[in-house]
């Protein structure tokens, strides 16, 4: 099983059987588990095995099959599934971390996990150092002998700079700190983070993973060690496991989602390709470009430049607005990842919390505009965005 390609992976791995032998994987919509005698509960209680479950908060059958089919895609040891992408990022940090902790972070994250890290954390005594995630010189100035962790978007949100991660992990390595890494926007398909430095990695699920809109979910990926002594004992105490439900349409998800997320790619970098020198746009950003500021990097750390890209129009805010509310295909919402195309306002939605100064900094101006592309036809796609941009 371990040389199982990708796509097998994704359909075969993790799967448990039933007596009933079914083909599509059970739901186990259960909340606890029944024992054969009081020795055996009390067994159980004291270590249980990988197939011995004993309340959902603590692992199910159906969340176990989602968790070992994205550990095996991975390449990870372990994983352990959430009810949320935030229930994810908030457990990998607060199961490690502590009072008097020290944490690096690059400054570009996505708008919950920057409120974990600058107010939440602060509030527990852990201090955490802010870094443009592209400068390495900054990493290594900010990364001290007591740094505990350090903590990126591979692929940032929304203006979609690519970290050095190698680079970032050897610095962090030398002190010891482990380096966790949310990787929503370069897909477990189309990047290798733990080959590539990463201790620990997190997904929210409720992208790529359902890929088709229904569910809100998270995993955290590590070494058994991790998963199971520092993640497990804090999460299934504290209540952000994953549904069995949920873990059933994310395995769903999972079966089809090396084919959705490649198709996606592919129709970004031709749509980054049709836009990169219209007149209307100050900036089209996506890695795939040659224009892209961290294309090479791109190219050696990812397979494709990702399912996502930024758009910045001429015309600011007003210009924006007529381009979205003109789109006939793509839809206003601010998921990602899904099979529908999606574009989002950053400055208005998404990061509408953050100060002007802040959104400056992080190059989000009032014309730009996040395009999610989904499964639909390329052409019409392309059509539909050239349509919307002659409309503003
Ligand atoms: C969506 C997202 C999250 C949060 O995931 P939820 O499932 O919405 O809780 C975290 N990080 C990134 C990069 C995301 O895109």
């Amino acid at each position: 099983m371990d040389d199982w390609k990708a796509r097998t992976k994704l359909v075969h791995s993790g799967t448990r059987r039933s007596q009933y032998g079914e083909v599509a994987e059970a739901i186990f919509m259960t909340q606890g588990f029944v024992y054969d005698s009081a020795e055996q509960a009390e067994a159980r209680f004291i270590e249980a095995g990988p197939d011995e479950f004993i309340y959902a908060r603590y692992g199910n059958p159906t969340v176990r099959m989602f968790e070992d089919r994205i550990a095996a895609l991975e390449g990870a040891e372990d994983a352990f599934a959430t009810a949320s992408g935030m229930a994810a990022v908030n457990g990998a940090l607060t199961a490690l971390l502590k009072a008097g902790d020290h944490v690096v972070a690059a400054r570009a994250l996505f708008g919950s996990c920057l409120y974990i890290l600058e107010d939440i954390l602060g509030r527990f005594g852990v201090e955490v150092s802010f870094v443009d995630g592209t400068d390495l010189d900054a990493w290594a100035a900010a990364i001290r002998p007591d740094t505990k962790a350090v903590f990126c978007e591979t692929i940032s949100n929304p203006t979609l700079e690519v970290i050095d991660l190698p680079a970032v992990a050897e610095i962090a390595h030398k002190v010891g700190a482990t380096v966790i890494v949310d990787n929503v926007f370069a897909t477990p398909v189309l990047s290798r983070v733990l080959d590539q430095g990463a201790d620990v990695v997190i997904y929210s699920a409720t992208k790529h993973i359902d890929g088709q809109g229904r569910a809100l979910g998270g995993v955290i990926l590590g070494s058994k060690a991790f998963i199971r002594k520092i993640v497990e004992p804090y999460l299934k105490h504290t209540g952000g496991s994953m549904s069995p439900f949920t873990a059933w349409i994310m395995l769903k998800g999972l079966e089809t989602m090396d084919l959705r997320v490649r198709a996606q790619a592919a129709t970004a970098q031709a749509m980054a390709e049709a836009l990169q020198w219209d007149g209307r746009l100050d900036r089209v950003i996506y890695p795939g470009l040659e224009t892209h500021p961290q294309h090479a990097l791109a190219g050696r750390l990812l397979e494709k430049g990702g399912t996502v890209l930024a758009l910045d129009l001429k015309g600011g805010q007003a210009a924006a607005f007529r381009f979205l509310n003109a789109l006939k295909i793509v839809l206003i919402s601010n998921n990602l990842g899904d099979a529908k195309s999606i574009i989002t306002h950053p400055a208005t939605t998404t990061h509408q919390r953050l100060s002007d100064a802040q959104k400056a900094e992080l190059g989000i101006t009032p014309g730009l505009v996040r395009l999610s592309l989904g499964i639909e036809d390329t052409d019409d796609l392309i059509a539909d965005v050239k349509q919307a941009l002659d409309a503003v």
